[in-house]
């Protein structure tokens, strides 16, 4: 007999399951993994079931499950298995780490469709010959006819205007004769409006706005799509819609098509013979997974050393001996990019590729898990949270760029997707690939010291030299020049040569926005928001300020709001006017930029990113999304405005992360057979990540930082944790903060360095106080005892779990 109780995690900040029971009509349903619907404080609530029980807590009353949601179980054992991890190490709730695993609930209105089985089929024509049937037999012939005549399967939700009709098609499905599977829908394509000039068309000679229309769809261009046509004709909509009036257009409707996208065009990918870095890199690959054992390789080499040619062919590799393979990217950017290639690769032969990333629409991000899970896509490749795609029989994880930032998810659980996918190797066995140019300090130093091992590439592929990186000092240029320019002569002048050249440039700017922050130059105040303690970010388009953290914003003052003065002061130049600055200087040049205000979704990341690989743009303006990963490879110039904004930072991360940047987008330049050219621009010229950067001098930064960290006591030689106390209350996150002091002090003598409490370094963000505390311990068990501890503390005390943020190995201390 099926265990009737089971454990259930909820989606709530609570770091405990809950016990349910299961009702005998749905004993059988009820497995670990399983998605199901109980009720929990009056609400109605999506859990998943954890672990089966055979009896009851003893003394509490138990309520039943009133819903199973899966006929197989969402997450799969292994799943799970990390599930308990991720809870465990990151000291996170239960339901929450799972509510992250899941797929977006939309799935739950997909419906389920009836299908004819052969034997369906027969017993229709078996009905049909027979002249005397019983009253259910009608029913069931009603059925199997309908579905007969439409040639299509039958939606479920159709079968209740059939009296009788649900139980037919139960016992029509109890005997084989019909098949119930998931129906998903099809949305109609996106369809276009196409314009051609109509052969047949006679009349009067034609006004000049006409004649230029003709001419662009006649001599020039052909037939176009119609904002096409209007760009390109420089045509008033009027001017089409009275031509076509006249028969001399004709229009038509046609799908989306999918070659006009670049990211979605066939494309065969290079057949190029590995070098032989490259072959030893992939031989050794080969021979983990044929050990099929866990191992994790640290695959290092300069940016265009082929990294991402050897790791996709360790993937077909791990699909030719059955196992499933996963990518991480830390962009959605780049999910685009490797998703392509994939396709490229896998999608011809047959093996499914799933792409998961958040900027995907819910129905559709929903469509590929599933996939996933049904096992008709092998490979996924996917931003941070796909390290938890429910792949079965995983063989080979690859990370690609791990020292990224965005890995680590800065909200419950803050887990970071490289680390866990290391753990999600070692549960399955498998092999777990590290690729970067440059490494984070904790990797390189685990493959020194042997925990890793270590692949390395030494140069470039076919030799081609990297870049040479100039630095671009402002100070001088402001000297020279008198005038406080973010676009410096030098750059400038660079991008005309391009230009002249008909080659790329990509411009780094690591700013949203148009100006960082407005100053009042009578009182020097600058405008804060409401709810945070940050200045507020100025967006022109928009004629906002706005705060990036909360969300707020105003309409543009045009007084000081402190003490009414009119000499208000715009200050930091952002992508946004960066974009502007460009289009000035170079007014026949095709700018585009790529940052989170010009891209939310995979559509809007496409456009960009297609046109500039496509050449329809010149020059590419964008955040770190632009430096990453990409190969395009008519890129000459790379620029960097303001590089230095992160140094200033309060972070003992600021130099790794600008050096790691500045040498990343360093490696967009000169990747084809063009050579290219980097520009730097800073106010600090002599720092050293700066400096080493521009060398692209990896072991010598690696040196030195990792001798600072030792001296510091930071990671890799301590195990790092960060907890905040907030409140909306200033008293309440102040009390809070003391009794959490007076429980963390004694623990130095166990050799925990405690730092705090300290008013955080966004004193004040949503609205909240905070105030936090860093520990340092010589080993992870440690820390962990001591968090577990802690929070343990904390409900005994009756300090409410969301006042207290616990953020284990914190990426950022900002
Ligand atoms: P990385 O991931 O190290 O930045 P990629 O794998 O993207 O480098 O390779 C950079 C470029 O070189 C790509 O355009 C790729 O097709 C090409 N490439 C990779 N390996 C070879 C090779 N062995 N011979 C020729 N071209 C190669
Ligand atoms: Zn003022
Ligand atoms: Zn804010």
């Amino acid at each position: 007999m099926a265990p009737r109780f089971c454990e259930v995690a909820l989606p709530v900040p609570l770091r405990t399951t809950f016990t349910y029971e299961a009702p005998e009509s749905l004993a059988e349903l009820v497995a670990p993994g399983t998605r199901v619907v109980v009720p929990f404080r009056n609400r109605a609530l999506i859990g998943v079931v954890f672990e089966l029980a055979n009896r009851a807590p003893e003394g509490t009353k138990v309520k039943p499950i009133s819903e199973v949601l899966d006929p197989i179980p969402a997450l799969p054992p292994k799943l799970l298995e990390l599930g308990r991890w991720v809870a465990e190490y990151y000291v996170a709730p239960i339901g929450e780490v799972f509510r992250g695993m899941l797929p977006p609930p939309v799935e739950m209105e997909s419906e389920r469709a009836l299908w004819l089985t052969a034997a369906g089929r027969g017993y229709f024509a078996e009905l049909s010959a027979r002249g005397n049937r019983s009253e259910a037999e009608v029913t069931e012939h009603a059925l199997l006819h309908l579905i007969e005549v439409e040639d299509k399967p039958l939606r479920t939700s159709r079968l209740g205007k059939l009296p009788g009709g649900e139980a037919a098609a139960a016992r029509l499905m109890r005997h084989g004769r019909l098949e119930a599977r998931d129906l998903t829908r099809h949305r109609k394509p996106r369809m276009r409006t196409i314009v051609a000039w109509n052969p047949e068309a006679q009349g009067e000679t034609p006004r000049a706005d006409e004649e230029r229309i003709r001419k662009v769809l006649t001599a020039e261009r052909g037939p176009l799509p119609l904002p096409a046509l209007l760009r390109e004709a420089g045509a008033k909509r009027s001017a089409i819609d009275r031509l076509t009036r006249q028969g001399k257009l004709l229009m038509w409707q046609e799908p989306q098509a999918a070659e006009d996208d670049w990211f979605e065009a066939d494309f065969t990918p290079p057949a190029n013979v590995l070098n032989a870095d490259q072959s030893r890199a992939l031989g050794e690959i080969e021979s983990w997974l044929a050990a099929g054992e866990f191992t994790v390789g640290l695959l290092y080499g300069v940016t265009g050393s082929g990294k991402t040619e050897v790791y996709l062919r360790a993937v077909r590799q791990a699909l030719k001996r059955g196992r499933t393979a996963l990518i991480l990217v830390p962009e959605v950017a780049l999910t685009l990019w490797l998703g392509r290639l994939c396709r490229a690769w896998f999608g011809s032969v047959g093996e499914g590729v799933a792409v998961l990333h958040s900027a995907l629409p819910e129905a559709e991000r929903s469509r590929e898990w599933w996939r996933v899970r049904r096992g008709e896509a092998r490979v996924v490749v996917g931003a941070r949270s796909a390290v938890f795609a429910p792949l079965e029989n995983l063989g080979l994880v690859i990370v690609d760029e791990e020292q990224e930032a965005s890995y680590k998810q800065e909200e419950t659980p803050r887990y970071n997707g490289r680390d866990t996918a290391i753990v999600r190797a070692k549960l399955e066995n498998a092999v777990a690939v590290l690729s970067s140019a440059t490494p984070s300090l904790e990797s390189f130093h685990h493959a020194r010291i042997g925990k890793y091992h270590l692949l390395q590439l030494e140069s470039r592929v076919e030799n081609r030299p990297l870049a040479p990186v100039e630095i671009v000092d402002l100070r001088e240029d402001f000297r020279r020049t008198h005038r406080s320019a973010a676009i410096s002569e030098k750059l400038r002048t660079a991008i005309s040569e391009g230009l002249a050249q008909g080659t790329q440039a990509l411009v780094l700017i690591n700013r949203r926005g148009y100006a960082w922050s407005v100053l009042c130059r009578s009182c020097g105040a600058a405008v804060q928001c409401e709810n945070c303690s940050i200045s507020l970010t100025y967006h022109k388009k928009r004629a906002r300020l706005m705060c990036h953290y909360c969300g707020y914003s105003i309409p543009v003052p045009r007084r000081c709001p402190k003490c009414d003065s009119e000499h208000i002061h715009f200050f930091g130049e952002g992508a946004e006017q960066i974009e502007e600055r460009l289009r000035e200087l170079f007014s026949q040049a095709r700018v585009g930029r790529l940052d989170r205000d010009t891209a939310r979704t995979k559509r809007e990341y496409q456009q960009v990113l297609s046109a500039f690989a496509a050449g329809r743009l010149d020059i590419l303006v964008g955040t770190q999304m632009v430096a990453k990963g990409h190969d395009f490879q008519r890129v000459t110039l790379v620029g960097v405005v303001s590089a230095d904004t992160a140094l200033s930072l309060p972070d003992f991360r600021a130099a790794e992360r600008t050096f790691q940047l500045l040498t990343q987008v360093a490696g967009r330049a000169g990747r084809g057979e063009l050579p290219g050219a980097v520009l730097v621009e800073t106010y600090y010229p002599e720092h050293y990540a700066i400096q080493l950067a521009a060398q692209q001098d990896y072991p010598t930064f690696f040196e030195r930082e990792l001798h600072f960290r030792r001296l510091m006591h930071y990671p890799p030689f301590t195990a790092l944790a960060n907890i905040v106390v907030r409140d909306r209350k200033v008293e309440n996150a102040i009390r809070w903060s003391r009794q959490l002091a007076a429980f963390l002090e004694p623990q130095e003598s166990r050799g925990v360095k405690v730092l705090g409490p300290a008013a955080a370094p966004l004193a004040r963000l949503k609205r909240e106080y905070r105030f936090q505390f860093l520990l340092k311990a010589p080993r992870r068990t440690q820390l962990s005892r001591i968090l577990a501890e802690c929070l343990d503390f904390c409900s005994r005390k009756e300090i409410p779990e969301t006042a207290v943020i616990v953020d284990v190995d914190p990426l950022s201390l900002f």
